[in-house]
């Protein structure tokens, strides 16, 4: 209040603020003993006490300004397999070639623990352009569950580019098909990827997209992720505290 502006209204505040420090004052002293260092010492920090108070209340507000709501758990988290979840050999069909990246099985084990559900979105082209056998994807992923533990839905897409089907990624075909399997709102659900193909399929589901980029990921679909991590367990660390 601008006590010069607004003399009646200063005069009002000054007022309740008087009769509030002497009632929370009175309260404390009618509990106690009535001596006279008592009753000093309840009418001063009766006066200090709610300033603190309301300080201690107003930083604590502006210190939480612009950090993002929590969220709690998400529902299912979703990854990309090939440059995410396992080493990225291009178009491979060899499940001895399947390799786990660092801190991928405990990343994925901590969420188990906390009850979210986990799966797979794959990319595999290389059976539309007679690469690899529908097979040979099949037992890739079958050693990826023998190394990293089960999955709640694996959806794969065997098509190429030019098929115009909806489970490519960057579409949100797969993203979809995994959360109609298990029931989950894709507001509900995480996708962690390599590429800007995964967060895009994440977006055009209504999901949310974590990029964990690599050597081979573009600084544009970097600059672009709302969410770009170093690692699969920086990204689930951010999963698992409810900011995402
Ligand atoms: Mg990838
Ligand atoms: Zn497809």
């Amino acid at each position: 209040l601008a006590v010069a502006r607004r003399p009646r209204a200063a005069a009002a505040a000054a007022t309740a603020w008087l009769a509030g420090t002497a009632e929370f004052a009175w309260t404390r002293v009618a509990s106690g003993p009535r001596t006279r260092a008592e009753v000093t010492t309840m009418a001063l920090t009766s006066a200090v006490i709610p300033p603190l108070a309301t300080w201690h209340w107003l930083r604590g507000t502006v210190q939480h300004l612009g950090v993002r709501p929590w969220k709690g758990l998400p529902d299912l988290v979703l990854f990309d397999r090939d440059g995410t979840l396992v080493h990225d050999f291009p178009y491979n069909g060899d499940p001895d070639w399947v390799r786990p990246v660092p801190g991928a099985k405990e990343a994925l084990d901590r969420l188990r623990a906390r009850g979210v559900q986990v799966g797979v979105v794959s990319n595999q082209s290389g059976v539309a352009r007679g690469i690899i056998t529908r097979a040979q994807v099949d037992a890739c992923m079958e050693r990826l569950a023998e190394l990293l533990g089960p999955f709640d839905t694996l959806q794969i897409c065997p098509h190429g580019p030019d098929d115009g089907c909806d489970c490519r990624k960057p579409a949100p075909g797969m993203v979809k098909a995994a959360c109609a399997e298990l029931g989950v709102d894709p507001a509900r659900c995480v996708v962690i990827g390599d590429i800007g193909a995964d967060v895009d399929a994440a977006a055009a589901a209504g999901a949310v997209g974590m990029l964990v980029p690599t050597p081979v990921t573009r600084k544009a679909e970097i600059d672009a992720a709302d969410w770009a991590l170093t690692t699969v367990t920086e990204a689930v660390d951010v999963v698992l505290d409810g900011s995402w």
